[in-house]
């Protein structure tokens, strides 16, 4: 069974997400407030915003697997929330993810590279690359597949197309 929150009042919808194949839309009714919301599982892009890679969030106890796109600039990482606007907001239960808890950024180097860095936001029980603990302040340039987590919650890194090499 997996957990989502309602848009409107936060409370928490339970499904199973085994009766569902992959790319539906799930619609749900908050049996609190009464709202009507879909969620995609595993959601591709959808718009044509100029887009810097993704993160893929894996699934847990808290949360189903999610793709969620990267843009320049700072990307705010943390917990969906009503009423916290952020750049990535991950559809999870997991309360030790905070609400802002980290940030991508995303810039172009003098020499035209694109570089990606982390930060921690700064959250309470911070953020770790590879397991590894980030120091408050410190910066780290991410490759394409680096393994972050936050809370009890992992995402994966995917630098956008023209970054990666690929190897035959
Ligand atoms: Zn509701």
């Amino acid at each position: 069974m997996k957990k989502v929150l309602c848009p409107k009042c936060d409370n928490t919808v339970t499904f199973n997400e085994r009766k569902y194949e992959e790319g539906r839309s799930l619609f749900f009714v908050c049996p609190r407030c009464g709202k009507k919301f879909s969620i995609q599982i595993n959601q591709t892009k959808a718009d044509d915003t100029p887009q810097y890679g993704h993160i893929i969030v894996l699934e847990n106890a808290y949360c189903y697997r999610q793709q969620l796109p990267l843009f320049a600039g700072d990307n705010i990482i943390g917990r969906r929330s009503k009423g916290t606007n952020i750049h990535v907001p991950i559809e999870s239960s997991d309360t030790t993810m905070e609400r802002q808890h980290c940030i991508i950024n995303i810039s172009v180097n003098k020499q035209g590279k694109t570089i990606y860095t982390l930060r921690d936001f700064p959250s309470t029980s911070g953020t770790f690359l590879k397991h590894k603990l980030l120091n408050k302040r410190e910066r780290v340039i991410l490759e394409n597949g680096s393994i972050v987590t936050i809370g009890a919650t992992t995402f994966i890194v995917y630098l956008s197309e023209e970054e990666q090499t690929y190897t035959d």
